[in-house]
């Protein structure tokens, strides 16, 4: 079952905990400047600049943490930009994106299932695309952390259940 809403994606009003965007936004500003037609040159996000969250219990299994990148690109298409770290076997509930997701692994071993098939997974390098509506899950696999960047474009995410230890396992 699907619950709509408890995830932010900046400029589509649905909401990630809003203590965290509270706290950070100060630092964001002051650190990520914006991409806007007046600014034709690179925007540049060291990492150390990206204030971590950690992920919402409510919607991940085991600890992780989100780094959203802000102002990546230009507003329309709206594409959210997350750098998701997961410890290993943390995982993201059951979820679906009503835009594309593209999930670019940059460390580790992604797990990861679509609804009616197997599990599988990724390692760094790879490049998981997830079509608009598809129920589907993705977390660090077993051996070790994994990291990766998400993509969602014009995208609003209505997350589900947990992943229970089976359904995880069953790869
Ligand atoms: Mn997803």
């Amino acid at each position: 079952m699907l619950r709509p809403g408890n995830m932010m994606e900046p400029g589509t009003g649905v909401h990630w905990p809003m203590r965290a965007a509270g706290a950070i936004m100060g630092t964001r500003q002051a650190l990520c400047k914006r991409r806007t037609d007046e600014t034709p040159k690179m925007n540049v996000f060291p990492l150390e600049t990206l204030d971590r969250e950690s992920s919402d219990p409510a919607n991940f299994t085991g600890p992780g943490s989100l780094r959203r990148i802000e102002g990546a690109l230009p507003a329309d298409p709206r594409v959210n930009v997350y750098r998701v770290h997961f410890e290993a076997r943390s995982r993201t509930n059951w979820h679906t994106h009503s835009g594309y997701q593209m999930l670019l692994i940059v460390e580790g071993r992604c797990r990861y299932q679509k609804e009616g098939e197997s599990v599988g997974e990724a390692d760094a390098g790879d490049v998981i695309v997830i079509d608009p509506g598809e129920n589907h899950w993705h977390g660090a696999a077993p051996g070790g952390a994994m990291t990766h960047i998400a993509l969602n474009v014009n995208a609003v995410t209505s997350w589900g259940d947990p992943v229970s230890e089976e359904e995880y396992d069953a790869g």
